[in-house]
């Protein structure tokens, strides 16, 4: 479980994140949805401790985790341009995590292959980067996320960059292999229509706010305010 408690961030004189208290229930997949600009990166950097919060506490599980280094969260992270290693193959890559975690071979190995099985990638292990195509990267980026276990897995736009028929598509694979392993999730996303699919839960932010958590369902027949009934509605 992941809980943010009054979770706050500046920049300078602007107020970014204001007082995020969300709770994260183990195995659910909740979305930050908001326009842009709104908060959604700066209180995922915070989660994966890229950033540091302003005020506020953070709890992964029972431990709190605002001072510990990004590294040692047991966090997976799959971001639009957080990029493959373009000098190291597919199975070095994946591997990555592994490696850094001082995993012995067989073990390495084993994961890997398990990682790659995961996002149908096995045969192309030995591979560089640039010989795959968009969607393929994103699922070895996934495969590397996910190699070690992590506790939660964070997604910051992670279909951003794709075409429209392969977003729809690696869409239902991300929410086949979350149902496979059955692990947390935080996607960001300004999409409504993937936030809606998606997720068990939504957090709809606007101007550093959480304005709204619910299921699709109340967000789309009970919205709140103006606000997310113009952003979550047909409207869009
Ligand atoms: P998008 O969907 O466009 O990525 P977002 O909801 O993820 O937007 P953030 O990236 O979290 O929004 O940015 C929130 C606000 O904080 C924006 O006004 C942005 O300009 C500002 N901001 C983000 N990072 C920094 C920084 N390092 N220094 C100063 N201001 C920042």
């Amino acid at each position: 479980s992941l809980e943010m408690k009054k979770i706050q961030k500046w920049y300078g004189a602007l107020h970014v994140v204001r007082d995020f208290d969300l709770y994260v229930k183990p195995g659910e997949f909740l979305t930050f949805l908001g326009p842009s600009g709104s908060g959604k990166t700066t209180a995922l950097k915070m989660i994966a401790g890229f950033e540091s919060p302003s005020g506020g506490d953070m709890l992964l599980g029972s431990r709190s985790i605002v001072d510990v280094p990004p590294y040692e969260r047991g966090i997976g992270m799959v971001f639009q341009n957080y990029a493959l290693f373009p000098h190291m193959t597919v199975a070095e890559n994946v591997a990555f995590p592994l490696t850094v975690r001082k995993i012995g071979r067989a073990e390495t190995e084993e994961k890997v292959l398990r990682a790659l099985q995961l996002v149908k990638m096995t045969e192309y292990r030995d591979r560089y980067p640039n010989q795959l195509s968009g969607g393929q990267q994103q699922r070895i980026a996934l495969a590397r996320a996910v190699v070690f276990n992590p506790s939660i897995l964070l997604m910051d736009e992670p279909l951003g960059a794709l075409d429209r028929n392969l977003r729809e598509h690696m869409k239902i694979e991300i929410m086949r292999i979350q149902d496979e392993l059955n692990m947390t999730v935080v996607f960001v996303t300004h999409d409504q229509d993937e936030a809606l699919t998606m997720s068990d839960r939504v957090a709809v932010i606007n101007e550093g706010r959480l304005i709204q958590v619910a299921d699709s369902r109340s967000l789309y027949y009970s919205p709140q305010d103006r606000f997310v009934a113009s952003f979550v509605g047909e409207s869009n």
